[in-house]
């Protein structure tokens, strides 16, 4: 049994154990690892586990006693959660410390200063730590360098790159591995089966390989308009010549699919790049006779594209290129642009 239901983070939650059992939890946390892992879940639970009114000192909540009622329901007055609204490119500075009339009387880093009113100690989780600013940072650091006595915050983040180093030297860093391709088939399984569905082996490889090791991503290529599109994308891009406006036009179409939302939008296309880089990748693997393992619709598009180490490392450089420069916010349509008539000369 996994801890808490959560897959592939047993020696984590191990480690919070043993510290929760000698007294040494401490006092900011900085959670690291790719999207869709299961990090917010764990830090969710591992905040409901420390807040447990019958918890043994053994992490076990007990999912019965008011706090973890609470916790479950998202209403714990103790535990604090604050991630970045939608619409927003970063975390607002007055969800940290209050609007500019009620600076310092309201936001997270008031809050965490109150009396606990449930659990002996208050918890904040800060999803979304990628999108700090440099101003919001700022507020935070008196807070995770001396948080009020007992109180734990927990940030949530993608890659250390990503955060300041100021927040990083005040942080214990737990780093999250990627979840393995037999955890993410049984997961995917799983759920679909409570959904009276089941899937054959070959699309729960696909899946797995698509997801390169995140639940969430798995889940996105449940939808058949995705998984469809993967196949046409392998195509074009294994077709001699490359034919750079059709690829612009059917990346821009996949992306605008899911809505005006930007940041939906900005994820699809990350997926596509993804995509693409796995397929450069694994291209490039097997030209240098690299054993790697690939589902059908990936080796047969691969075999049937020649093309030089060189071309190939070049694709795969324009591609990783685009990837950051969607991480970067640039302009999307631009950006795809760019990248399809980088491809088609390569
Ligand atoms: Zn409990």
């Amino acid at each position: 049994m996994s801890w808490e239901g959560i897959e592939g983070h047993d020696q984590i939650a191990n480690r919070f154990s043993s510290a929760e059992a000698a007294g040494r939890i401490a006092g900011s946390y900085l959670f690291i690892g790719q999207e869709g892992i299961g990090k917010a879940t764990f830090a969710k639970s591992l905040t409901m586990a420390l807040a447990c009114e019958g918890s043994e000192n053994n992490l076990t909540a007990c999912h019965k006693c008011n706090s973890c009622i609470q916790a479950l329901a998202g209403t714990h007055p103790d535990i604090d959660i604050v991630q970045k609204p939608t619409e927003r490119t970063t975390i607002p500075l007055e969800s940290l410390i209050g609007s500019p009339d009620q600076r310092l009387r309201a936001g997270l880093c008031w809050r965490l200063l109150l009396r606990p009113q449930l659990a002996s100690r208050k918890f904040a989780i800060l999803l979304d730590a990628d999108h700090l600013s440099e101003e919001a940072a700022n507020c935070l650091l008196k807070t995770l360098e001396e948080p009020p006595p007992g109180a734990v915050v927990i940030l949530v983040g993608t890659t250390l790159e990503r955060q300041l180093p100021t927040i990083r030297s005040r942080c214990q860093v737990i780093r999250f591995s990627p979840l393995s391709d037999d955890i993410i088939k049984h997961v995917i399984q799983t759920e679909q089966q409570q959904n009276g569905q089941d899937l054959t082996d070959s699309t729960l490889d696909e899946i797995a390989r698509i997801a390169q090791g995140s639940l969430s991503k798995a889940r996105l290529f449940l939808d058949e308009e995705l998984t469809s599109f993967r196949t046409k994308l392998f195509k074009m891009l294994s077709e001699k010549p490359l034919r750079g406006v059709d690829l612009t036009r059917a990346t821009i179409g996949i992306v605008e699919a899911v809505g005006k939302e930007p940041s939906l939008r900005r994820t699809r296309l990350r997926l596509v790049l993804d995509l693409s880089i796995d397929f450069f990748r694994t291209k490039l693997h097997v030209i240098h006779g690299i054993p790697c393992p690939a589902d059908a619709i990936l080796e047969s598009t691969i075999h049937a594209w020649s093309a030089s180490p060189e071309e190939i490392t070049q694709c795969l450089e324009y591609s990783l290129d685009a990837r950051q420069g969607v991480d970067r916010n640039a302009n999307l349509g631009i950006l795809v642009d760019a990248w399809t008539a980088n491809l088609e000369r390569a």
